[in-house]
């Protein structure tokens, strides 16, 4: 927390340069097996004063650079939560008081967003509301059952699809990797499902990485949950692209350094084919050439070149590691794998995951 005034622990990419301003604390579900971001920590409203004094203490603190400011994002993860009337004074305030900012967008949850009418979100949008992020993470009612996300399917469609026709820009974030070995398939083939009739803005990857001290990691020890290993994870979310249709839509990997092929971005009406090429490049890569791969994206993340495996001296040293690794344990690689990708998780901000 700052000293001045509140800020909350994360935000989307893009959002680095954006005005952060906190209208609710944490999380008002808090629950899901996935996600350490707010784990132990209380959901509490703010009110309409208290923001505005924020935004006022911000516009102190940054008096020199006021105008730079051209965006801000309302945190933490479900803003639209709050009372519709309460959000419209809250961007009318961060407008008055920084002239430049043309741009407020916010997360929401799913539920929070059904519950909101076309009325609702055409009044957010001519406050300045311009873009809302969302965790759908999958389709499937059975996978967001398995993670405890508790939404359904049928809240993702209804609010997703209020939000597309007011005209406020809609960002899906998905899960490849979340239904495991199980539910693989069911997950592609219903997240594409609802994603085709909703039609977002944005369709965003994030590949799952269990943190060690999830329930779901623990379903892992008990062998409840089978994690899929990175090539079972492009192959899930080649299934996924297939059955997308060639829509306007932003296909985004390349914003998130746990997509093993981040390279894969690009819009679905016009990329959609050179994206699947991209994925059947790395598919039709030699098993040793996968893991190689994975070794070095994994260990430099934002690698996004292919071209590493034709490397003969790099390819010799993955080599040494791979067998390393592999007699050590069972499974050694795709646990070494693994272990490297929770590094880029949230940290929890308890000693544990309860709180
Ligand atoms: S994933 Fe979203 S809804 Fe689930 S606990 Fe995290 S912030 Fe809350």
């Amino acid at each position: 927390m700052n000293a001045m005034f509140e800020q909350g622990v994360i935000r989307p990419p893009s959002e680095a340069s954006s005005l952060l301003v906190r209208v609710t604390r944490n999380c008002p579900w808090n629950r899901c097996h996935i996600c350490p971001a707010y784990k132990g920590k209380k959901f509490s409203k703010r009110s309409v004063i208290e923001v505005k004094n924020d935004i006022n203490m911000m516009a102190e603190t940054y008096a020199a650079h006021l105008t730079r400011f051209t965006s801000a994002f309302l945190q933490d993860a479900d803003t639209l939560i709050l009372p519709t009337e309460e959000l419209v004074e809250i961007i009318a305030h961060i407008k008055k008081v920084f002239p430049n900012i043309e741009r407020v967008t916010t997360y929401a949850r799913a539920k929070s967003m059904k519950r909101k009418n076309l009325d609702d979100y055409q009044r957010l949008k001519e406050a300045g509301l311009t873009r809302i992020h969302t965790g759908m993470e999958s389709g499937s009612l059975k996978v967001l059952k398995l993670i405890q996300k508790g939404i359904k399917p049928e809240d993702i469609l209804t609010g997703g699809l209020r939000v597309v026709e007011s005209g406020i820009s809609l960002s899906e974030y998905i899960m490849p990797g979340l239904g495991g070995r199980a539910l693989s398939q069911e997950h592609a083939f219903e997240t594409a499902k609802i994603l085709n009739q909703i039609r977002p803005d944005f369709i965003r990857v994030r590949t799952l990485a269990i943190h060690p001290m999830s329930p779901l990691q623990r379903m892992v020890d008990e062998g409840v949950f089978v994690p899929l290993n990175d090539e079972e994870v492009v192959a899930e979310i080649r299934v996924l692209l297939e059955h997308l249709d060639q829509m306007p839509t932003h296909f985004r990997c390349g914003d998130f350094s746990l997509n093993l092929l981040m390279q894969v971005d690009g819009r679905l009406d016009t990329h959609k084919q050179a994206m699947l090429d991209e994925i059947d490049k790395y598919l039709a890569m030699s098993k040793e050439q996968k893991q190689a791969y994975s070794l070095i994206q994994r260990t430099y993340p934002g690698m996004k070149d292919m071209a590493v495996v034709q490397n003969d001296g790099l390819m010799e040293e993955a080599r040494r590691e791979i067998s390393r690794l592999e007699e050590q344990e069972e499974d050694g690689f795709n646990k070494y794998i693994r272990s490297l990708m929770t590094l880029q998780l949230p940290q929890l901000q308890t000693d544990c995951w309860d709180g």
